[in-house]
């Protein structure tokens, strides 16, 4: 069965009203456990609103979201989805709700009744997946961006998810921090086989996913192994994304009359795709 079925999902604000907007429509993708997506598209395109359906925060306007077969809709099993598809924000700010870290990362399993032993297990593991800690019983606020991404990735750990979704979780943070998070975020796949939906603007950590979709007025234009989908950089660019800088170069490069042969989105792919032309 697939971790996530998304079938033919409408969303609408204020329906019915005069500021009414449908922010996505007639959506439709599966994803098999152990997937790395990037789900990309201007801004606007729908992209935090389907992160906000895929755990039931919000419920389609139409067509469903099923989670291991569970709608989100099912009020009954709604713990079940919410610890299933675990979601973190952009603002990490935003996000930390005690004063002490491990406080702040047993709030969640706290809130799902989770028992005080586990709790304590759960605060241990999820601090070591995200490599923070030494930082157990400090607080939040000293510590740098980078850092208190971790510690809110470390907060949705902590409920056990199967699927981690990431709503632009770097986009606030100086390059290193964005590093950091980045490298986290493939450690925790590594390690635990985590199925990771990541909503980024930037290009290059898109090129890290196997696959990627990309939202454009609220509808999929593409949904492509990443390779295929962040080569092709004119479409990208009809829909207001860009490229992986290499598959630009070599886009530039065919356009002077190079013929570089391949898909290429790395700096690897595209020293090797020049070298073969000798
Ligand atoms: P993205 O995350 O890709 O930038 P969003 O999902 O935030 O896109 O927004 C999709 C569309 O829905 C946009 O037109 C946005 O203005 C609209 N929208 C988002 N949130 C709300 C809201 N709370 N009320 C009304 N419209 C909204
Ligand atoms: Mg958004």
């Amino acid at each position: 069965m697939n971790i996530l079925s998304v079938k033919n999902l409408t969303y609408i604000y204020n329906e019915d009203m005069e500021d009414e907007v449908t922010a996505l429509s007639g959506v439709s993708f599966d994803v098999e456990e152990g997937e790395f997506i990037a789900l990309v598209g201007a801004n606007g395109s729908g992209k935090s609103t389907l992160a906000r359906l895929l755990n039931g925060l919000r419920e389609p306007s139409s067509g469903e979201v099923l989670v291991r077969g569970i709608p989100t809709t099912d009020r009954d099993r709604i713990f079940e989805v919410r610890s299933t598809v675990g979601v973190v924000f952009q603002n990490p700010d935003n996000q930390m709700v005690a004063t002490i870290i491990e406080d702040d990362i047993a709030f969640g399993p706290e809130n799902l009744g989770v028992e005080p032993a586990e709790i304590d297990r759960r605060v241990d593991w999820a601090l070591e997946c995200v490599g923070m800690k030494e930082h157990r019983k400090g607080t939040p606020f000293r510590l740098s961006g980078g850092q208190k991404q971790r510690i809110a990735i470390a907060g949705v750990l902590a409920i056990k998810p199967r699927v981690l979704v990431l709503d632009e979780s770097t986009a606030m943070l100086d390059p290193r921090g964005k590093k950091e998070v980045m490298d986290t975020i493939e450690r925790i796949r590594e390690r635990e086989g985590m199925t990771v939906i990541m909503i980024t603007h930037f290009p290059e950590e898109a090129a890290r996913a196997d696959r990627v979709i990309a939202l454009d007025k609220g509808r999929i234009v593409i949904d492509e192994p990443a390779r295929r989908a962040l080569s092709g950089v004119e479409r990208l660019r009809s829909y207001g994304l860009d490229a992986p800088l290499p598959a630009r170069v070599a886009y530039e490069l065919r356009r002077r009359g190079m013929p570089l042969e391949g898909e290429i989105i790395s700096a690897e792919e595209l020293k090797e795709a020049l070298w073969r032309l000798k």
